[in-house]
């Protein structure tokens, strides 16, 4: 029983081994993937050499990895493996009650451990087991009565790193030259929405900061990314820092270097993937043909793509309203309020009155009301007024107070020290490759 334990191990560990083709790509790499795969070859290594002063002379247990290929199935797989029928099928029978083996890809790998042991002439399968995602292992071992399956979660360390730059052209080609990696860059880009206008704002020159978690597995390889945890952009030379601090109801959420929430000002654009197809002001008006005032702006989407509230607050108004067809308003506060116009639909369960979240989505756009294709009309109201979304000083959020306020400071301060420690370390490792 021992050796088949330590057979399992050894399986579990040539797999996480073997993660390096799930990893995300290496496209945006980094000055620590030296450092990682290092502490990996020692992991591994070590493992190794227990088995060799474990092993049982007369019952040596056969590894074997196997891949689905392209069209076949997993039983073709093991039988071609040389496992009998009836057994094959006895360990699918199993996987199937921690494991749908049709969600199985061409290129999974499978770890198979065989006993050493025959019967009738076929080998016997003590393990079999393989990793469908990064952070998931699935095995099916055999025991006394049967095979049992068991699908368990790899325990992932959290890490930090960071990246920084000077764009030249655009974020996304200094994010790219600097090795922020992508999810890293879309989290940034999402925080900082609620106060720059990408389109416009970002000039040669300016610059960012980031950093950010990264989940490691047992071989202290990158599984996945998490969270950014400090970001600071400096745009025509004013610099603005977000840390994320988590308050002490429990509640995180990104502060600036003032302690004000950057989360909850009103989002400039309530929609994502959109394009700015009328800016605010004065044009000629599509449909009625005369120069009008444009009280708003539109972002052209396919029909459908849903559409956020820009902040927390009340529905005001909800229902077909005119010319802007289905429509909802909501009010933030005393003196804000954003429109929504020409939605196909809107979010199940919305009346007025209904509260909602900044981020929620409350419906889809559409072409109802006086339109000439689909689009979100996207109005900012300040005391029932209308004013440019794109160029209006966004209503302050929550501001930390007192001891909370003195909390976050610190722990500000803690961010931006561990950030310098970091790049300074990726500053060494780059320049002692
Ligand atoms: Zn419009």
């Amino acid at each position: 029983m021992a050796g088949r334990d330590l057979a399992s191990i050894v399986t579990v560990m040539a797999i996480l081994g073997g993660t390096a083709g799930y990893l995300l790509s290496d496209h945006y790499s980094n000055a620590t993937d030296t450092a990682l795969s290092a502490s990996a070859a020692e992991t591994q290594h070590s493992v190794e050499s227990i088995t060799e002063t474990a092993s049982i002379p007369d019952q040596t247990p056969r590894h074997e990895t196997v891949v689905l290929e392209q069209g076949s199935n997993l039983m073709a797989v093991l039988t071609a493996s040389g496992l009998e029928r009836t057994i094959a099928y006895d360990a699918i029978e199993a996987l199937r009650d921690v494991y749908n083996p049709r969600k199985l890809r061409a290129g999974q790998e499978f770890e198979l451990v065989y006993s050493g042991d025959t019967q009738d002439s076929y080998e016997l399968l003590d393990v079999l087991s393989f990793q469908p995602d990064p952070e998931t292992i699935v095995s099916v071992s055999r025991t006394d009565d049967g095979f049992n399956a068991s699908s368990d979660k790899i325990e992932l360390t959290t890490a930090q790193n960071v990246a920084a730059g000077t764009i030249e052209q655009s974020l996304f080609l200094a994010a790219e030259r600097n090795g922020v990696p992508l999810p890293v860059l879309m989290e940034m880009i999402e925080l900082y929405s609620y106060e720059v206008d990408f389109q416009r704002d970002i000039q040669p020159g300016d610059s960012f900061e980031v950093m950010y978690q990264e989940l490691n597995n047992d071989a202290g390889e990158r599984v996945r990314y998490g969270d950014v945890i400090y970001a600071s952009m400096t745009l025509s030379g004013h610099e603005v820092r977000l840390y994320s601090y988590t308050d002490s109801h429990g509640d995180t959420d990104f502060y600036n270097q003032k302690g004000e929430s950057y989360r909850r000002a009103l989002m400039r654009t309530p929609i994502n993937g959109a394009r700015l197809s009328s800016g605010y002001g004065g044009r000629k008006h599509p449909v009625l043909g005369y120069t009008k005032m444009h009280k708003g702006v539109d972002f052209a989407a396919p029909p459908g793509t849903p559409i956020f509230a820009a902040g927390n607050g009340n529905i005001a108004r909800i229902g077909p309203y005119s010319s802007y067809g289905n429509y909802i308003r909501i009010r933030h506060n005393d003196s804000y309020s954003t429109a929504y116009a020409h939605m196909t639909g809107f979010a199940k369960g919305l009346r007025q009155g209904s509260r909602v979240k900044q981020g929620d989505v409350i419906g889809y756009v559409g072409a109802t009301g006086r339109v000439t294709g689909p689009h979100l009309h996207y109005e900012i109201l300040k005391d029932n007024v209308q004013v440019n979304p794109m160029r209006i000083k966004m209503p302050s959020g929550k501001m930390l107070k007192d001891k909370e306020l003195e909390t976050f400071l610190a722990d500000a301060q803690i961010l931006r020290k561990q950030y310098a420690e970091l790049s300074l370390e990726n500053r060494k490792i780059a320049s002692a490759d």
